[in-house]
């Protein structure tokens, strides 16, 4: 499935991979925010009826899938295979997928065939240490069958990651945090007023889901991701308020953020919000410039953390 993808600026192409691997477009630029794949191509889409289908929802075995891809570190380290699951509580100004919103718009995927399309590319996750990534949309929307993909995926040794918004950390449970090795926290703002403009909901979720995480003695691993936008999120008391958050989770647990990328806003998701019929605030809105994103990325190392 070889198509154009955005790539993030630490992305390394594997040197070397097994004859099996899928070879992967190098992509162009950083993403500002998660973008989604073509569709849910080559997952065989369950037909049930409506009361099965919340049935099997609620119980995890079928969830709303919007789309799937394969990565080269993007959404974690190595190749990986990104789920965008359908769903989310959110409604950012910025939002890339807002195709991803209604989880009514999602394909029905059993969880024994997302974990068979997975299973497919355990040799390609081992090579290059990468794994599965469950995105969105929020992965949270959906933490039963979230949480048996984890747990397949971790019954045959894959590296597993969420990106989540943390807003639905409560609906995560503790079995479930066990699957995760990796949990890539968008932190929106760090101040509770421009969190409620930018995403309509409370911040306080997302800060109680990352302290709960770091609280855990065994992990996971966390990303703190940080949305770039000029006007909306660059200024300097704000960056400050989500670089002391980050740096005071590894107060709880010495080594729990082990990097902050610094994500700069694009335009590229505009097309969709056109689509929807749906308002686009941001229309006028420019990328930032390389010294505006330096000049973020500086403040967050200067507590200490590693930032990209
Ligand atoms: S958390 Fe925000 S940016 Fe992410 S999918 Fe939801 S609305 Fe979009």
């Amino acid at each position: 499935m070889a198509r154009a993808m955005l790539r993030h600026p630490c992305n390394t192409v594997p040197a070397s991979l097994p004859d099996d691997a899928v070879r992967l477009e190098v992509p162009l630029q950083a993403p500002a925010h998660r973008r989604t794949g073509a569709g849910v191509d080559g997952l065989e889409v369950s037909d049930v009826d409506r009361h099965e289908r919340l049935t099997a929802m609620r119980e995890g075995r079928l969830g709303s899938v919007h789309s799937w891809e394969l990565v080269t570190a993007v959404d974690g380290p190595g190749t990986r295979l990104t789920t965008f699951l359908s769903g989310c509580p959110l409604q950012c100004l910025y939002c890339h997928n807002p195709d991803t919103l209604a989880m009514k718009d999602g394909q029905p995927v059993t969880s024994d065939e997302l974990l068979a399309r997975i299973s497919r590319y355990t040799a390609v996750f081992r090579a290059t240490g990468g794994g599965i990534t469950l995105s969105g949309g929020e992965v949270l929307m959906q933490p039963a069958f979230a949480a048996r993909i984890l747990r397949g995926a971790k019954e045959r040794g894959i590296h597993t990651a969420i990106d989540t918004s943390g807003y639905l950390g409560a609906a995560a449970s503790d079995a479930m945090l066990d699957d995760v090795d990796l949990v890539l926290l968008d932190v929106k703002s760090g101040d509770p007023q421009a969190y409620r403009e930018i995403t309509g909901r409370d911040l306080e979720p997302t800060l109680a889901f990352g302290r709960r995480l770091a609280t855990r003695p065994e992990g996971p691993e966390i990303w703190i991701r940080y949305v770039l936008v000029p006007g909306l999120t660059d200024d300097v008391e704000g960056i400050e308020a989500v670089a002391a958050y980050a740096a005071s989770l590894n107060e709880i647990r010495p080594g729990a953020v082990t990097r902050v990328e610094v994500l700069p806003f694009h335009q590229m998701g505009r097309d969709k919000w056109d689509a929807l019929g749906r308002e686009y605030r941001l229309a006028d809105t420019e990328p930032p410039s390389v010294a505006l994103v330096e000049r973020v990325r500086a403040q967050f190392r200067a507590h200490g953390l590693v930032t990209y």
